[in-house]
């Protein structure tokens, strides 16, 4: 594209009737500036107690239904050390915001587990400039933290106790400190429309992120949206699609969320632009514990799921890295 469209222009074009045309040009787009190799990350969440209050998610603070877990540091080192040995050349330490975990805590982590050769992505939500830039200095690479929605009241509606002009000053607080910066946001939140699906992808684009996770919502059922119909798989697509020829170089990863709602829609959004995908290797322990919507989950095994996901970007005809 020779100059970012308007949110107006985005908006019509997500409500097109025959999308074929713009989902063989976000494959073109992809094969072109990311090639077709699909990066593997391997997602280790470490702690599910969260001080915040989003209303979509099974893990905030008010749902007492949660059985809440945390991974002693050393269980957390030993984990991605499997992942790292399994192949894996990233992992992703996600947490719920939790005090327990100070950033001197977190640092050592990264620092124990940096001894591999690992990238680290941090998911750990929204810290002081000061923080973020101390986890720089411990080995930390990347920074994920969904913007979840670009629009201002139902970000209001849906975090009680947070503000979006705090979540983009961090967002842009991590691209000023070198983190390769991922955001991404929900498709089918209440209040949506698809000028806000627009907005959202221009926000992205604004911030100059390297990374987006776009993912239908789901509804959890402890959770005050738990009647709230869940997005469309349809959409999330077509967000992809346009994110990535908006930004022919971001990563884009097939969402959990997406293949949870309909797993061959994941496999067919890697022809819609998308070039990443995520593995969980949290132990079998925790991992079902960590439930931000519901999902059913089997049971990991490292190694093998690795070599499975392998087989099955090759069947897509892409390179497994
Ligand atoms: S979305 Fe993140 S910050 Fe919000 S309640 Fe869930 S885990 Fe906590």
């Amino acid at each position: 594209m020779d100059r970012a469209p308007g949110r107006r222009e985005l908006a019509s074009l997500l409500k097109m009737e025959d999308f074929s045309s713009v989902y063989a040009e976000a494959d073109r787009v992809r094969k072109v500036n990311v090639s077709d190799v699909v990066y593997i990350r391997s997602i280790l969440e470490f702690s599910n107690h969260c001080r915040r209050q989003c209303r979509y998610c099974g893990l905030n603070c008010t749902n007492r239904k949660a059985k809440r877990f945390r991974m002693k540091p050393e269980e957390i080192v030993s984990t991605a050390r499997q992942a790292w040995d399994a192949g894996y050349k990233t992992v992703v330490l996600q947490s719920g915001e939790d005090p327990f975990y100070t950033p001197q805590l977190l640092g050592e982590i990264v620092r124990e587990i940096k001894k591999t050769g690992i990238k680290i992505t941090l998911s750990c939500g929204e810290m002081s400039f000061e923080d973020y830039s101390y986890l720089k200095e411990c080995g930390a690479d990347r920074y994920l933290l969904k913007q979840e929605t670009a629009d201002p009241e139902i970000y209001r509606a849906l975090h009680p106790d947070s503000q979006l002009e705090e979540r983009i000053s961090c967002l842009k607080n991590l691209k000023k400190l070198g983190y390769e910066t991922g955001s991404g946001f929900m498709i089918g939140l209440p209040g949506q429309s698809l000028e806000t699906i627009a907005a959202d992808i221009l926000l992205i684009y604004e911030i100059g992120c390297d990374m987006a996770g776009i993912g239908p919502f789901i509804p959890h059922p402890d959770t005050p949206l738990k009647n709230s119909p869940h997005g469309s798989t349809e959409l999330t697509k077509r967000a992809v699609a346009l994110t990535r020829i908006l930004m022919p170089e971001i990563n884009l990863p097939a969402t959990t969320a997406l293949g949870v709602l309909d797993a061959e829609e994941k496999n067919s959004v890697f022809s819609c632009g998308a070039n990443v995908v995520m593995r969980k290797v949290t132990p079998d322990a925790y991992k079902k514990l960590y439930e931000i919507y519901p999902a059913d989950l089997g049971e990991t095994d490292i190694y093998k799921e690795r070599r499975e996901l392998e087989e099955m970007i090759h069947r897509l005809g892409r390179i497994p890295v």
